[in-house]
């Protein structure tokens, strides 16, 4: 059979088994509008009831009704983030702290508000991929309507000291959301332990189905509605409800809590026996700190080759992997990601990205270890770039 490695969890993952078991009544037989008063509508709605309490037992809610269903990772940052500046701008407050290296979801979204005239402070991220609590404290003044940084990146996997930063915006009153799309179901989330107002969550970056998120906002934070209509999600998201993915969701979250032990424990076993034997290859460097990392995330860059061409390459070998975000693929500038770390543009050119799930073993880290070595020599030696490093560094000499 021909190779196949999936190695790209962090763009996506497979709908698991179990979980799609769990999604197939809702679509032909518990088909009723969850919003209906007859008993065949309340069949539905209990299933997307079960699922909010799921979600909130998953991240430490104090009650379901803090949850919120929406169309994916996407829409929840826009609400939380549309949401609580233009409730904020009531109040005079116009400001806003986030990074450099928010998903396109969140740094899109500030391009806007700073249109409409809100003033945007993007901290830098340092070369360890870590924002630092000192400087966003720093950051913070009279008029800050909202902070909002990642859990974990998406790039480079970095999990940043989210409950200092939660922390801190209570300290001085500040409103803190967090875009918690890749550490849900990866690592422990508590939005009460780390004092977090609102939280953005996609069901198919933990084997959920796509386009069904949600967005968590503590009691007593009141924004306005991103989706105006009917009356569903207690008024504050008009659309019928997904049931089919909502219960998928809540399904997945429920199997990525009970398993997040021994797959973090697993997977970082071969997120580290790749980076350990990858180091090996000359002039390569892992992205980000080793630390305070998803389990699953392995990122590092090759100097002297193109991220493109060497994911063509590892594809024609089976192996399904990123240069970086899904959203940059298929422009040709760098991912804003590796140079917000500090990475210089012909060195951020050379990303790869492989993310791991529960799906992978070991055995697919040994046969990527045997495939990239040779890729990189091969793509070396067709690179003017490369020609032009060992050039330099025999002058150097
Ligand atoms: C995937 C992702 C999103 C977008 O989620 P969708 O459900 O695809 O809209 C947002 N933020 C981060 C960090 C992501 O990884």
């Amino acid at each position: 059979m021909e190779k196949f490695i999936y190695a790209d969890n962090a763009a996506t993952t497979a709908v698991s088994n179990k979980v799609l078991e769990q999604m197939m009544p809702y679509f032909s037989e518990q088909y009723g509008n969850a919003s209906s008063l007859y008993s065949f509508g309340q069949k539905a709605k209990a299933g997307v009831n079960k699922a909010r309490e799921q979600i909130a037992s998953a991240i430490g809610a104090e009650n379901s009704n803090e949850i919120y269903f929406t169309g994916g990772g996407s829409e929840s940052d826009n609400w939380a983030i549309k949401g609580v500046a233009h409730s904020m701008a009531k109040k005079g407050k116009n400001h806003i702290i986030s990074t450099a290296f928010e998903h396109h979801a969140v740094l899109h979204c500030l391009d806007k508000l700073k249109k409409e005239g809100f003033e945007i402070t993007l901290l830098d991220v340092h070369s360890d991929g870590l924002v630092r609590v000192d400087e966003l404290e720093a950051a913070i003044r009279e008029d800050t309507a909202l902070v909002t940084v990642m859990y974990a990146n998406n790039e480079i996997g970095t999990v940043q000291p989210i409950k200092e930063i939660g922390e801190v915006c209570k300290k001085h009153r500040v409103i803190f959301h967090t875009d918690a799309v890749q550490a849900v179901g990866n690592i422990p989330i508590d939005v009460k332990d780390a004092a977090i107002d609102l939280l953005s969550m996609s069901s198919h970056k933990f084997h959920g189905p796509k386009g069904v998120g949600a967005l968590y906002i503590r009691k007593g934070i009141v924004i306005p509605n991103l989706i105006d209509g009917g009356a569903q999600e207690r008024g504050r998201r008009a659309g019928t409800e997904n049931t089919a993915g909502i219960v998928g969701m809540g399904a997945a979250i429920e199997i990525a809590v009970a398993t997040m032990e021994e797959r973090a424990k697993r997977l970082s076993e071969i997120r580290d026996y790749i980076i350990d034997n990858a180091l090996k290859i000359e002039r390569s460097r892992v992205n980000g700190d080793r630390k305070h990392r998803l389990p699953g995330n392995v990122s590092l860059c090759f100097e002297g080759i193109e991220g493109e061409s060497l994911l063509l390459m590892l594809d024609a070998k089976g192996v399904c992997a990123s240069s970086g975000s899904a959203c940059t693929s298929g422009s040709l500038d760098p991912s804003h990601v590796l140079l917000s770390i500090g990475l210089p543009h012909e060195v951020a050119h050379g990303s790869l990205r492989l993310s791991f799930s529960d799906e992978n073993t070991m055995e697919d880290a040994e046969y990527i270890l045997s495939v990239l070595p040779p890729i990189v020599e091969r793509l070396r030696l067709m690179s003017p770039l490369w020609d032009r490093i060992k050039m330099e560094e025999k002058e150097n000499n």
